[in-house]
């Protein structure tokens, strides 16, 4: 029997369930499909649980700096691991069972299931048929795991696992060196986990500042070993596993492999869409729409590979059920790019990356951290952030960093380059003192010093007073 609907959204993840949040309020015929855990992704698996162990993590940490406050005894400080996960399990359990009452909210408009077009408008559900006018495929992604680290059975962990384990082992590798190995090898070795991280990429989380990625790597490195710059693979040596890449290797209990993810779109039936598919699978579509070529099928979140970040998804999971209500798409302006990798010194990408931009056309303006007077003042003092500005213009186009409390000063300059402000509009505005800020301060300064037609006041000019700002 083919039941008929006004929207089917497939997939109860953050993006699924942002569409259905607009979807629900402009009709009652609509139906939610969604195969495996409820609880989104981001609340289960990935960005809470996460950061929830990057927090303890942290904490611990800072034991190692007390002796510089004057604080003796910390030798003394122990953390307990299994402790420590229970409480990223209590927490995540929390920020599910919110996204759970969503759900539930809506269960009589449920069904579990996978779903897989039959043709643009008709869905197979199990042995259900689901007949829909507008549908929306918000399915997500899963971590990539190739073949010869599948082998490796439960001495493998994903981030989908990670979080389950009652305790870890004493050494671990990380391999893949993005965003998330990153974040994540790091808060292991501040946890006392002798870790190793390894990437075929000479570049580390998602950076492409080859400036910015040298002291990244430099910092982390001084926390856990890193090899970079060669592909990385297992070999299984009794109860253990060799993780070997070139002239390196390492001994370790567990393997956590980070190597990306990729959407849950490979089973959807999208062949039956009758557009071509990328040689990715992905289906054309418009990122300001969100719509598929001119189908009554739409994308989001993760499950498109445009940008699998929770903001964007809740994004794109809005715009498509808002233009899953109409019978013409409306087109969103996106929002500045802007990627935090939760590290120490946090890591951030925002804007137009340093390798899309032309370098004749650009100033770029640094900030060492080493000398930043609050930073020294809490022992944070490392760090270095730079942001690209057009030479003519001043307008600010986008920075990377590795800086002390980088996911603020990240959303500083997000908000600055969203609003389309110059250097100079930029350093017109307050900055107290003394303040992380000051540092961002000071690669403004430096970009300034080299625009076309250079001047150094940092105030906007009343009716040009001629008065510098006080340094
Ligand atoms: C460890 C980790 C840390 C992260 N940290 C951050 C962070 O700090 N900040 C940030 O912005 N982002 C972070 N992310 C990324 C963020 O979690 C994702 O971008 C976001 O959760 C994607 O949401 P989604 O709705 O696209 O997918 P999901 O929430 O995964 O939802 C997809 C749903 O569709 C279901 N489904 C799949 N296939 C089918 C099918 N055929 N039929 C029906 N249902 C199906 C799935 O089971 C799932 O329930 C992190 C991710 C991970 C893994």
């Amino acid at each position: 029997m083919t039941k008929s609907y006004d929207v089917a959204i497939i997939g109860a993840g953050s993006s699924g369930l942002s569409a259905l949040r607009v979807v629900r309020k402009q009709t009652d015929n609509f139906v939610l499909i969604n195969h495996g855990s409820y609880g989104t992704t981001c609340a289960r698996v990935g960005c809470m649980p996460s950061k929830a162990l990057i927090e303890a993590a942290n904490a611990f940490h800072l034991r190692k700096m007390l002796d510089a406050f004057c604080v003796s005894g910390a030798e003394n400080l122990a953390v307990d691991i299994p402790a420590v996960l229970r409480r990223v399990r209590r927490l995540r359990d929390g920020f599910v069972a919110g996204m759970l009452n969503l759900t539930d909210e809506v269960k009589d408009h449920s069904i579990a299931g996978r779903a897989r077009f039959l043709e643009p408008q008709l869905l197979q559900v199990g042995d259900r048929r689901v007949h829909a006018k507008k549908i929306i495929i918000a399915t997500g992604s899963r971590p990539v795991v190739p073949g010869e680290w599948a082998v490796l059975g439960p001495r493998m962990l994903t981030s989908d696992d990670l979080f389950e384990q009652e305790t870890l082992p004493s050494r671990m590798a990380v391999v893949g060196m993005g965003g998330l190995g990153s974040e994540i090898a790091q808060a292991l070795a501040r946890l006392g986990i002798e870790i190793t991280g390894f990437d075929t990429s000479d570049h580390i989380a998602g950076l492409s500042d080859s400036q910015v990625n040298s002291v990244a790597v430099e910092l982390l490195s001084a926390e856990f070993a890193m090899h970079l710059g060669q592909a990385a693979e297992p070999v299984i040596e009794g109860e253990r596993i060799r993780v070997r890449a070139g002239n390196e290797s390492v001994v370790v209990d567990k393997v956590l492999v980070a190597l990306g993810r990729l959407p849950n779109i490979d089973q959807m039936g999208l062949e039956n869409l009758g557009v071509a598919l990328d040689d990715r699978g992905v289906p054309p579509f418009d990122s300001s729409t969100m719509q598929i070529a001119d189908l009554p099928v739409y994308i989001a979140g993760d499950a498109n590979r445009h940008l699998p970040l929770l903001h964007e998804a809740l994004d794109e999971g809005y715009i498509a059920g808002y233009n899953a209500m109409r019978s013409e798409p409306a087109c969103f302006e996106r929002r500045v790019p802007l990627a935090i990798v939760f590290t120490d010194p946090g890591i951030a990408v925002v804007g137009h990356r340093y390798t899309e931009l032309n370098k004749d056309e650009i100033v770029i303006g640094e900030v060492d951290f080493s000398n930043q007077g609050r930073a020294r003042m809490a022992e944070m003092n490392q760090g270095l952030l730079r942001v690209y500005a057009d030479k003519n213009s001043g307008l600010l186009l986008g920075a990377e960093m590795c800086a002390p409390q980088g996911e603020h000063l990240a959303h500083l300059l997000a908000l600055t380059v969203q609003r389309k402000l110059t250097v100079r509009e930029l350093l017109g505005m307050p900055f107290y003192h003394p303040v992380l800020e000051e540092g961002l301060r000071t690669a403004l300064r430096d970009a300034a010093s080299k625009l076309v037609g250079k001047d150094l006041a940092d105030l906007a000019y009343c009716e040009r007073m001629g008065a510098d700002a006080i340094d």
